[in-house]
Order: C-alpha cells, then sequence, then structure tokens
C-alpha cells in the first residue's frame, strides 16, 4: 500500500534546479518579463488516483500523472516513468526539461512527462499490464493522449512492452482515427516501432561525448586528450540509458569501462568491465555483484567517487549533491539520466574544473528518435521504402560506369559496400549523429562567441529563446 499526499510535501530540490537554471538563462535574454514566465510555466498537469487489482483480488489506489509543460507546439512529447519517487513536482521538471530539449535539438514537440508512483522491481507482469492499460484510459477520458495532443515514450521502469499496452489499449478506445499507432513511441518493432529507438538515447549519449571531445582547446583545459580512446569510463545505471551508453562508449568508442553502479551497488576493474557480460550476469544472477574478475563496491554512491576520466550517471535525479561533489575525481561529467547534478554540486564542479555535459542536451538522442519513429507512424510509410531501391540502381550504373572508364573491377565486397541502398536503421543513425553533432556545436559556438559561463546556460538559453520566438511569432506577446 503506497499512499502519499504530495500536496504535503515541500516543492522539490529537482524542479528548483530545473527552475533556478531556467531563471539564470532568461535574464541573459531580452524578453519581456510576462513572456518568460509563459516559457517557464507548466500548462496543464493531470493529477490522477485509479484502483487497479491486485493478483490476489485486492486493490492498490494508483497515484500518477501526466505534466504537459508546453503547448507552443504540439503535441507534447515525453516519457513515462514507474518509481517511487514520482511526485507532482517531479513530473513537472521533468516535462519542462523536454520542452528545452525537444527546442536545443530542433524537434517540433512542447514538453511532456508522465509519472506512475509505483516500484517498477516488485510488481508482477500482470499487474503492470493492468496499471498501463488503466493509465492510458485516464489519459483519453481526459484527451491527454493522441497522435496530435500529447504522445508517451519509454522513460525510467518503462520500456517496449509498455508503450506496446499504451498503443493497443489507445486503439481500442479511439474509433475514426487514421494514425492510432502515432499515439506513443517507443513500442517494438512488430507494433509500428523503429529500428534504433530502444538504443537512441545511449547511442545519442555516445555522440554527444564523442562530440564534446573532438575540441582540442576544450580537452587540453582540463587534461585530456581528445576523443574516447581509451578513456576511462564509470557509469551509474545499467538500465536502457546506461547499457547502451556504455555499450557504445566501449565498442566504438574504444573507452574502457572501469566502473559500473546498479541500485544495489557497485564492481570495479581498472583494466575494464566487458560491459555485454556483465548485462548477462546481472540478468542471470539479479545483482551486479560478484563479476568474476571485478571488485565489488557496497554502495553506489561509491561507484561515483571511482577515479577516472569520464563519469555518466544514467539512473536517476539528485545523485551528485554538495555532499558528494568534492569527491568526484572524472574530469567529465556526462548527463545521460535527467537531473543527476542538483545547483550546489553543479556549482562545486565547475568550481573544480569539471566539463559537465549537460543532461537537456545529452540525452536528446531518444526524443529526436521517437520524432522520426511519429513521422513513420502518420506517413504509416518506413524511411528508404520509396527511395532505397532506386539510391541502388542508380549506385550500379554509377560503378559500372566508372569501372569502364577506369578499366578496373572492384572487389565483391568493396562493390557491395558502395551499392547497397540505405536500410531504414541507416538513415536513423545517421541523422541521429548529425542531430547530436549540430545540436553540440550550436550551443558550443553560442557559448564561447557570448562569453556564457557554460554549455547547460547556452542551452537553456538557446531554447528559452527559441520556445518564446515561437509565442511572439503568433502574436500573442508585444
Ligand atoms: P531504466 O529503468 O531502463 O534503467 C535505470 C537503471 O538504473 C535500472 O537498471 C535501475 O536498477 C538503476 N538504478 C536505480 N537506482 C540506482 C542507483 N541509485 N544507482 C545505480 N543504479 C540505479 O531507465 P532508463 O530509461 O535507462 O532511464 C535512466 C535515466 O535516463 C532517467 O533519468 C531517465 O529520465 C533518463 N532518460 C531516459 C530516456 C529513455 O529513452 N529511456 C530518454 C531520456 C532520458
Amino acid at each position: 500500500m503506497q499512499s502519499l499526499d504530495t500536496r504535503l510535501l515541500p516543492r522539490s530540490q529537482f524542479l528548483t534546479a530545473v527552475s533556478q537554471y531556467f531563471d539564470h538563462a532568461a535574464r541573459i535574454t531580452d524578453h519581456p518579463p510576462g513572456l518568460l514566465e509563459q516559457v517557464k510555466c507548466c500548462n496543464s498537469v493531470y493529477r490522477m488516483r485509479f484502483p487497479v487489482k491486485r493478483d490476489d483480488g485486492s486493490i492498490e489506489v494508483v497515484e500518477a500523472y501526466r505534466a504537459e509543460h508546453s503547448h507552443h507546439r504540439t503535441p507534447t512529447k515525453g516519457g513515462i516513468r514507474f518509481s517511487l519517487n514520482v511526485s507532482q513536482d517531479e513530473v513537472i521538471a521533468l516535462a519542462a526539461l523536454m520542452t528545452y530539449k525537444c527546442a536545443i535539438v530542433g524537434v517540433p514537440f512542447g514538453g511532456a512527462k508522465g509519472g506512475v508512483r509505483i516500484d517498477p522491481h516488485s510488481i508482477s507482469d500482470g499487474f503492470r499490464e493492468r496499471l498501463v492499460r488503466r493509465y492510458t484510459t485516464e489519459l483519453v477520458k481526459k484527451n491527454f493522449i493522441g497522435p496530435s495532443i500529447d504522445v508517451p515514450a519509454p522513460d525510467y521502469g518503462t520500456g517496449e512492452r509498455e508503450m506496446a499496452w499504451i498503443a493497443d489499449t489507445y486503439s481500442m478506445l479511439v474509433q475514426n482515427e487514421l494514425h492510432p499507432y502515432a499515439c506513443v513511441t517507443g513500442k517494438p518493432l512488430s507494433l509500428h516501432g523503429i529500428p534504433g529507438r530502444r538504443e537512441a538515447t545511449g547511442l545519442g549519449v555516445y555522440y554527444g561525448i564523442r562530440e564534446a571531445m573532438s575540441h582540442a582547446d576544450d580537452m587540453e583545459a582540463i587534461g585530456l586528450s581528445t576523443g574516447t580512446q581509451g578513456k576511462r569510463v564509470v557509469i551509474q545505471g545499467l538500465g536502457n540509458v546506461g547499457y547502451h551508453s556504455a555499450k557504445f562508449l566501449q565498442e566504438q568508442g574504444g573507452a574502457v569501462i572501469v566502473g559500473i553502479a546498479e541500485k544495489e551497488g557497485g564492481i570495479a576493474n581498472p583494466d575494464g568491465l566487458d560491459v555485454e557480460a556483465v548485462s548477462r550476469h546481472l540478468k542471470g544472477t539479479g545483482s551486479i555483484h560478484n563479476f568474476p574478475g571485478a571488485d565489488n563496491i557496497a554502495t553506489p554512491r561509491e561507484v561515483l567517487e571511482l577515479d577516472c576520466d569520464i563519469l555518466v550517471p544514467a539512473a536517476l535525479e539528485n545523485q551528485i549533491t554538495a555532499d558528494n561533489a568534492e569527491r568526484i575525481r572524472a574530469k567529465i561529467v556526462a548527463e545521460a539520466a535527467n537531473g543527476p547534478v542538483t545547483n550546489d554540486a553543479d556549482e562545486i564542479l565547475r568550481r573544480r574544473g569539471v566539463f559537465i555535459i549537460p543532461d537537456v542536451y545529452l540525452n536528446a538522442g531518444g526524443v529526436t528518435v521517437s520524432y522520426f519513429e511519429w513521422l513513420k507512424n502518420l506517413s504509416h510509410v518506413s524511411f528508404g521504402r520509396m527511395s532505397s531501391k532506386h539510391e541502388e540502381v542508380t549506385n550500379r550504373n554509377l560503378l559500372a560506369a566508372i569501372e569502364k572508364l577506369t578499366l578496373r573491377s572492384l572487389e565483391p565486397a568493396e562493390r557491395r559496400l558502395i551499392i547497397t541502398g540505405p536500410q531504414e536503421i541507416d538513415y536513423v543513425f545517421s541523422s541521429l549523429a548529425d542531430t547530436m553533432s549540430y545540436s553540440y556545436n550550436r550551443i558550443r559556438d553560442s557559448w564561447k562567441s557570448k562569453g556564457l559561463p557554460d554549455l547547460r546556460t547556452t542551452a537553456f538559453y538557446l531554447a528559452i529563446d527559441r520556445v518564446a520566438r515561437t509565442y511572439l511569432s503568433l502574436g500573442i506577446f508585444p
């Protein structure tokens, strides 16, 4: 039984942090206070309580939320999380981050977030399905979901299976909807999903770190060489985002994963941990501890303090606080999770010269690929269906002409590489890489050219300006 009246709780540290980041950046813009207030405030929140039958037949009254932070663009977009920490403040803070995130990576959505106050690790599959279907029904009843209204996605404690139940429930309840599957993203591939969505956030984290580490002067300032090759990385949380961040950093970036934390504690090995093998061990034994060749660490917090070049918090908010910020030894903190660093910790880390790649940019890979999935669901055709074969024929003709001219034939493997038309996953990954690279350099250029204090302030500044300009173009504000 879990009941808690969130009205009695003080404003959460996380919402305060997002609000302060906003205020700090808003002061740099020259927009009037009324317009900034509109950009900052949460447009609507739906707080619900509904009954769900437990496996033994008894009833649990579940507390859940959906916050739509900004309707300057619709639909609104944002994940649904299952966690005991869920509160109204938390979903509002996360929804606000979504608005700014979308603006930063040029995805035309307003921000939203959903939350269900439940422990995702302690519920049965049956209870989980009944809960997701009931939550979706509540959202439909109040017009808080739909392809042109508000489009959820996975977040902490949820994944493809939950998204499939949402799509199915929505399509049963809403008749005459031409695009019912565009009501949610992060669906399984077999149910109108898109290849690459599962790994998108973690892959985007890798692309973002790679881009940040390509700038020699920034890396020199913190005593690192450019590139991820050989860099020592610590990961907090081996769920969707943490696992994929670690995997791509290791496999594509040549980084050495020296420590991993999960909720029960952590493991470390200065010679490197095989991410795939650790993930298998975690699934097989139910704990990250006792991985062959690694040292056990008692608590997840201690893992954050390991000696490393890059620390990737990929679990929950408020993990690096004023209490432990002085002991963080990483030179780069790459915020894969939302809000892992509190305001006071942010100040301490920056004073100590730590380079922070902010969440509001770094974990935007998920919503970017969700945008591609939504477009695919609206058009009812996969990317490349109309062009892939045509490109292949064109390449084949071009290659034949070149071979004829040069009197040279290529090896079969070389031919295949040049001729084969792109698959849907190639479009997704190349567009994701381009988005992460372009957005980083846009933030960095403004940071340098305007002399702003850091990447986070600059990212917020650019996002606020973009949303404010949308309102200005509507003529609502003078
Ligand atoms: P997830 O549920 O798949 O994984 C989270 C993991 O963290 C779990 O394995 C959990 O056991 C672990 N964990 C919980 N508490 C921990 C602790 N104290 N120390 C170490 N590990 C701990 O969730 P996810 O989807 O990977 O989301 C992680 C973070 O990334 C969240 O902040 C979420 O908002 C953010 N995010 C997720 C996405 C996405 O596409 N899933 C997109 C953007 C941002």
